[in-house]
Order: structure tokens, then C-alpha cells, then sequence
């Protein structure tokens, strides 16, 4: 199956946060989807979400209301897994991060799905070779794993399992960037795939930092959002260490910084293990951080979200990807 064939997508577990964030996303660029939950309620839960994101798009001139309109027409709720599954030709499965649930589409796909459709895990970083272990057709599992808010921003990981084939690697990823995503391919395995291995990262040393009393939580915030995180948005850290060398590049950067960032990498977080206490001591500190911002930033976590989404679209606008 090549890319252009993919017109009809089932969104598994569409009420939840990544869910009905895929659901919007696919409905925006014009493609049919079944959005499946598991009861009534929920699927309320989903129709109000994607309703409120789109009327979102319309609002910040992303979409017109008429495409608004097109799109709501264009996508099917329902509870029925089998009827989800049936004439799909991509399946973006969102049910909670363990194994069971995953596995449990992955067989009914098998048995429900057309005998192309691609399974697309949104997994944030469990192995596709487990999930798929039990796939009459593994060659057509890989994981395809958003970062939230989906529908805005760009990033998906392409990830294989052992039997995954380069065709079907190759089908996902035309597919997302005909669409106007940014894929990643991973060429291995590896937990936590790209994205979220270098945000644990930076987060364990921001948990080390103020654990050892260097810095508060919100001043570990703003040393990453106001600095680097700025050029971040831009371009990565090789890049970016690259410009930095300015004529002898990022290899003469390393020459010159190499030796020193070897004293702080001497002397930064190596554990494997969470402190104890330390979710508590990083809540209080963002609860603080929150009640600093200003109105116009918003205070609450919903207006955070917001303010969040707002400044992600106008970003999203400069790098032409809204
Ligand atoms: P969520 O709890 O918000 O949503 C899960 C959805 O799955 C719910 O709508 C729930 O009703 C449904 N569900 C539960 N059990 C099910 C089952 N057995 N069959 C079908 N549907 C079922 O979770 P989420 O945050 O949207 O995460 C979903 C997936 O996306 C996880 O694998 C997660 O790791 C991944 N992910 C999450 C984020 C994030 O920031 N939240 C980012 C990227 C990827």
C-alpha cells in the first residue's frame, strides 16, 4: 500500500488526550475517521474535545469554518471496535501506555481489518516487537508516537519492531509528511524512544538542580524556556552547536568546550532511580511558578494550555507548518 491510499483512518481510544488530538488532526487534513471509545460517555467526551479544537483552528484562522464544517462530517464515532477497524487503511491506536490494551487492537485488527491496514502505535516508548508479538501480520506494526498536543505540533517517531517492514516504515512516513508532519525514523529499538529519552534527560538534571538546592523549579524553568529551549524551537543541539563554532563548526566548538563540559558532565546527575520525595518538592515548586505569572500568561492549568496553544500556533505559523 503507498501512501495515497491511506483515505480512512481509525483513531483507537479517541476520547483521551492523544486521541481526539489525532482525530482533529487527521479531520483537518481531510481525511475520514472512525473515532472508537469505549462507551457512550466517552465518546460525548470526544466529540466535545475535537469540536472544541476545531472551532479552535477556525478561531485562530488556521481553517475556515466551512472546512470546519467539512470536517465534522467526515468522522464517525462509535463503540463498535469491529466497525471501527472495517475498511480502514491506517490504524492509530491511543489506548493507555501497557502492553494488554495495545496488544488486544492489534489482534482485532486481525481479525476485524482490511489485510493492508497499517497498526500505528502512538506509544510513548514501549517495544513494537511486543506489541505486534502475537500480529498474524507484524510487517505492518510500527509505532507512530505524537507529541502532545498532536494536532499541533509536528514531531512523530517512527519506530520498528523486529519484523516490521521497510515498506510499511516507508508507506508511514510518506503518509505523515504528505500530511504536514515532521517523521523520525528510528532504525532500532530503543525505550523512550528519540524525543523522550532527551527530555528525560534535561529532566532528571532539572530534578538534580533543585534537589541540591542550586536553583528553584521555577527559575530551572525559565534558565530552559527563555535559553536554550528559544533556539530549540529552531533547530537542535548539533545544529546549534555547530553555528556556535561559527567558521570551525561544531567538531573545532568541541575542541574548545569539550575538555570543560567534561568537569560539569563530571559533576551532573547519573541516577537511575527517582529520589524519594522529589514529586512533591518539584509540585510545590511549580504550584509557586504558576501563581507568578502574570493574568496574560494565565495562572491555572487550563490557562496555561491556552496561553500554550496560542503562542504554539503563531510559532507553528513562522515555521510554516499552520
Ligand atoms: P488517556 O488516558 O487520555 O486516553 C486513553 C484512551 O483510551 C481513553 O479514551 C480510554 O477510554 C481509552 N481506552 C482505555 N482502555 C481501552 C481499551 N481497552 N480499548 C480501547 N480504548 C481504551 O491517555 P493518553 O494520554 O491519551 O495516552 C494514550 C497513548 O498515547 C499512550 O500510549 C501514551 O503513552 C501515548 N502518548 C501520550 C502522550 C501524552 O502527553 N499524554 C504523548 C504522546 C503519546
Amino acid at each position: 500500500m503507498k501512501a495515497a491510499d491511506i483515505k480512512k483512518i481509525a483513531v483507537i481510544g479517541g476520547s483521551g488526550m492523544i486521541g481526539s488530538g489525532w482525530v482533529t488532526f487527521f479531520l483537518w487534513k481531510g481525511l475520514n475517521v472512525n473515532a472508537y471509545d469505549i462507551n457512550d460517555a466517552l465518546l460525548q467526551t470526544a466529540r466535545e474535545r475535537i469540536n472544541g479544537n476545531l472551532s479552535y483552528l477556525v478561531e485562530k484562522n488556521i481553517i475556515t469554518e466551512e472546512a470546519r464544517k467539512k470536517a465534522l462530517s467526515k468522522v464517525v464515532y462509535t463503540k463498535e471496535l469491529k466497525d471501527s477497524l472495517r475498511d480502514v487503511q491506517f490504524v492509530q491506536e491511543c489506548v493507555p501506555e501497557k502492553y494488554e490494551p495495545k496488544q488486544a487492537i492489534v489482534a482485532a485488527l486481525d481479525q476485524y481489518g482490511s489485510k493492508e491496514a497499517i497498526f500505528a502505535s502512538s506509544t510513548s516508548g514501549l517495544m513494537i516487537t511486543e506489541i505486534a508479538k502475537n500480529s498474524k501480520f507484524p510487517e505492518r506494526c510500527i509505532g507512530a508516537h505524537p507529541y502532545n498536543p498532536p494536532h499541533l505540533i509536528p514531531l512523530v517517531e517512527i519506530s520498528k519492531g523486529e519484523r516490521t517492514s521497510a515498506a510499511t516504515v516507508q508507506t508511514a512516513y510518506d503518509f505523515f509528511k504528505s500530511t504536514g508532519k515532521e517523521p523520525v525514523i528510528l532504525q532500532k529499538e530503543a525505550p523512550g524512544f528519540i524525543s523522550n529519552r532527551l527530555q528525560i534527560a534535561v529532566y532528571r538534571e532539572a530534578v538534580d538542580l533543585v534537589l541540591r538546592g542550586v536553583c528553584s523549579v521555577e527559575d530551572v524553568d525559565k534558565a530552559l524556556s527563555y535559553g536554550p529551549g528559544l533556539r530549540y524551537a529552531l533547530m537542535g543541539p548539533n545544529l546549534i552547536f555547530h553555528l556556535g563554532g561559527g567558521k570551525v563548526g561544531l567538531k573545532g566548538l568541541m575542541t574548545h568546550i569539550g575538555t570543560t563540559a567534561e568537569v560539569w558532565l563530571d559533576d551532573m546527575a547519573a541516577w537511575k532511580k527517582w529520589p524519594a520525595g522529589y514529586s512533591d518538592i518539584m509540585q510545590a515548586g511549580v504550584d509557586k511558578e504558576m501563581a507568578n505569572r502574570s493574568s496574560a500568561e494565565g495562572k491555572t492549568s487550563e490557562e496555561i494550555s491556552r496561553w500554550r496553544d496560542d503562542k504554539l500556533l503563531a510559532l507553528l505559523k513562522i515555521l510554516n507548518k499552520a
